[in-house]
């Protein structure tokens, strides 16, 4: 039995990674500031009394006795990210730096979910660990972007100035239940218009593409990749190689929910990357991972999820 803390346990993928470490006997502390996160994620975790929740902002110190730390506290939707710029970047950098800490004095190995943004809009395709990547430092999206790129760093820095045990996994678009319906992410925007006969959204003309990854086969590799026993620190792709554009999503979702929503087009954000697809060959390499679920699989779980939700709000 390990003591392992998550921050951001409360969100979309750290709810799920909660679950499955009790389900596997650990203790987990479950650190979260509620930003984008909810009580509802971990509700049926609470009376477990390997559980702890805590409510905290880990841009403030945090201290713990723990063996392993998933660092996962950021919001992740671009509406979210950019509502409060310049919090998400102290989330992202001064959240690494407090985990580090934390790290270095428990000698706790600790993981860092970092995202396929440090590519920005990508110039390679798919996308190698190898490629630097093609970032706006200035732009709307740069306070998510840069802040994964500055929490990388520190936790390279930290691996070899202070032989910290460090981990980094670069998440592509991952989806599934638990996902907040007003987050303003992709899947859940089509899923939630769809089931209601909404207008689908599709910003730009569509064609822009998205890899799109079950949470389960997600959280199946971020265990991997901390219980790696090999001295494999990443960075290391984790996501679904299976890419298609956002229209063709589009019509998934219109045709899994029998939905007679119509497909409207609303202006590209800005920095919007054009194409998005990972080269998992490391993962599969060094980690014997790659994803099992099917999209048509993971889809009608989630469009049930949002069923429940939708009809519980009513
Ligand atoms: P989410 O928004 O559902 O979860 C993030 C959690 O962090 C929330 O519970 C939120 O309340 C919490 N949080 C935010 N700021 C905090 C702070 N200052 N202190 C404490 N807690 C804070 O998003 P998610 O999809 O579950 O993403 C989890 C992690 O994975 C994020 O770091 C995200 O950048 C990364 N990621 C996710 C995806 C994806 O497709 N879901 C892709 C790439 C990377
Ligand atoms: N998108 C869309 N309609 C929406 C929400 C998003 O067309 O209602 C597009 C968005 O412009 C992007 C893609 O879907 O091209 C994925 O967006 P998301 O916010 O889920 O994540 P991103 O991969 O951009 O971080």
């Amino acid at each position: 039995m390990k003591r392992i803390l998550i921050t951001g346990g409360a969100g979309f993928i750290g709810s799920h990674l909660s679950e499955r470490l009790l389900n596997e006997g650990n203790e987990v502390i479950c650190l979260d500031n509620f930003f984008t996160g909810s009580k509802d994620n971990i509700r049926h975790l609470i009376s477990n009394n390997r559980f702890e929740l805590v409510r905290h902002d880990i841009t403030k110190e945090y201290y713990a006795e723990v063996d392993q730390i998933y660092n996962l506290a950021c919001p992740a939707s671009p509406p979210h990210y950019q509502y409060n710029a310049i919090k998400t970047i102290k989330t992202s950098v001064l959240g690494a730096i407090n985990t580090l800490g934390l790290a270095k004095r428990c000698k706790a190995t600790i993981l860092q979910a970092s995202t396929s943004e440090v590519y920005g809009d990508p110039m390679v395709h798919p996308q190698k660990e190898d490629y630097w990547g093609n970032v706006n430092p200035i732009g709307i999206r740069s306070c998510y972007d840069e802040g994964k790129r500055c929490a990388e760093t520190l936790m390279m820095d930290y691996h070899r100035q202070n032989k910290v045990d460090v981990r980094i996994i670069r998440i592509f678009n991952t989806y599934g239940p638990n996902m907040d319906a007003n987050d303003g992410r992709v899947v859940s925007n089509f899923i939630v218009q769809a089931l209601q006969n909404h207008d689908i959204t599709i910003y730009g003309d569509g064609t822009q593409t998205r890899s799109f990854c079950y949470v389960d086969d997600l959280v199946d590799g971020m265990i991997k990749m901390m219980n790696n026993k090999e001295g494999f620190i990443g960075p290391v792709n984790l996501g679904n190689p299976s890419e298609r554009t956002i229209l063709n999503f589009a019509e998934l979702i219109i045709k899994l929910t029998n939905s007679n929503s119509k497909i409207i087009h609303k202006p590209l954000p800005k920095d919007d990357p054009t194409k998005r697809k990972p080269d998992i060959s490391l993962a599969k390499e060094k980690l014997n991972w790659e994803p099992k679920v099917d999209i048509e699989e993971g889809l009608l779980k989630t469009i049930k999820y949002f069923e429940k939700k939708i009809g519980e709000n009513k």
